[in-house]
């Protein structure tokens, strides 16, 4: 595959014909039935209109633009139509997403790739939604959405970031942090903090922490109840006083020695080896607002 990153040539902007909006492709966008890609409309359409999440097939060689650069390997002159990353278009949402859905070359080959944009993700695809190796000790509640942070991750600490699994690393949080000084909200004594996220790109709700259920006090000793979600006020930016935000995580791990001491070996059939991810001993929650970037330090809480 042949992508063309001049450094200064701004060649005018390509502007889309009838013909190319309605290059809808054959599929649903499903895991079950991808998108069949056969032409270079159909993949400019794939990748502005597919959404991040969506699956496709190419099902044809593909040449993007015929004769973008000369036998000497330079650029042609000419007006050319960009390409934007796939997870990298911003025209949604006014940020990027990760792309989570599938692109099977299915052996063919895509060429002639034009992007002359300087981004913080380029190529055919901008940045990929991970999935992490199943050996990180990651809590049950947070496999599927939690992005380990490879260098601050050890034996007894798991650091990360939330990453709903539609890509989109924004949300609005719920949480009952202020419970006990807030008048107007509704709570019961024995109330643990809970945590919500509502992913902005497809308002997925997630539980990011329930005292009642994880950490060693939640999960061991349960001292708490969970708290309603209609008790939960939305976490505003006293900064700019937006609520969207990114959302972090540091979780300081239990000794699985230990669990299996205190717990497993005492109470055989209240819990098994692997609960020892869900008996973590404390947790950091940060988060840092979309709007004005301010980074806060909100929940540290020890849970042992
Ligand atoms: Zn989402
Ligand atoms: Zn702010």
């Amino acid at each position: 595959m042949l992508l063309y990153l001049p450094e200064d040539h701004r060649l005018g902007n390509w502007r889309a014909s009838a013909e190319e909006v309605s290059a809808e492709p054959e599929g649903e966008g499903t895991a079950e039935s991808p998108y069949q890609i056969s032409n270079a409309d159909q993949l400019y359409w794939f990748v502005e209109h597919g959404g991040v999440s969506a699956h496709a097939k190419l099902t044809n060689n593909i040449v993007a633009i015929e004769n973008l650069v000369n036998s000497s390997g330079d650029l042609n002159g000419g007006s050319y139509r960009s390409w934007t990353p796939i997870g990298a278009s911003e025209s949604a949402y006014g940020y990027t997403c990760a792309f989570s859905g599938t692109f099977d070359g299915d052996g063919h080959t895509i060429s002639g790739l034009y992007d002359d944009k300087s981004r913080t993700y380029s190529g055919f695809v901008g940045e990929l939604s991970g999935r992490n190796h199943m050996n990180y000790p990651i809590p049950t509640h947070l496999k599927t959405i939690f992005r380990v942070n490879e260098h601050e991750t050890n034996a007894s600490n798991l650091s990360g970031s939330i990453v709903c699994d539609c890509g989109c690393k924004y949300f609005t949080i719920l949480h009952n942090e202020n419970r006990q000084y807030d008048q107007s909200i509704r709570y019961g004594e024995q109330d643990g903090l809970k945590v919500v996220a509502i992913c902005n790109n497809c308002r997925k709700k997630h539980l990011v922490f329930d005292e009642a259920t994880q950490g060693y006090n939640g999960l061991v000793c349960g001292d708490f109840k969970t708290a309603l979600d209609s008790c939960l006020s939305d976490y505003i930016c006293h900064k700019c006083g937006s609520t969207i935000f990114s959302i972090s995580l540091d979780i300081e791990i239990e000794d699985k020695e230990q669990f299996i001491e205190e717990c497993v070996n005492e109470y055989p059939d209240k819990f098994s080896l692997d609960d020892y991810i869900d008996a973590f001993d404390w947790i950091t929650i940060n988060v840092c607002c979309k709007k004005c970037s301010k980074e806060i330090e909100w929940i540290s809480l020890e849970l042992s």
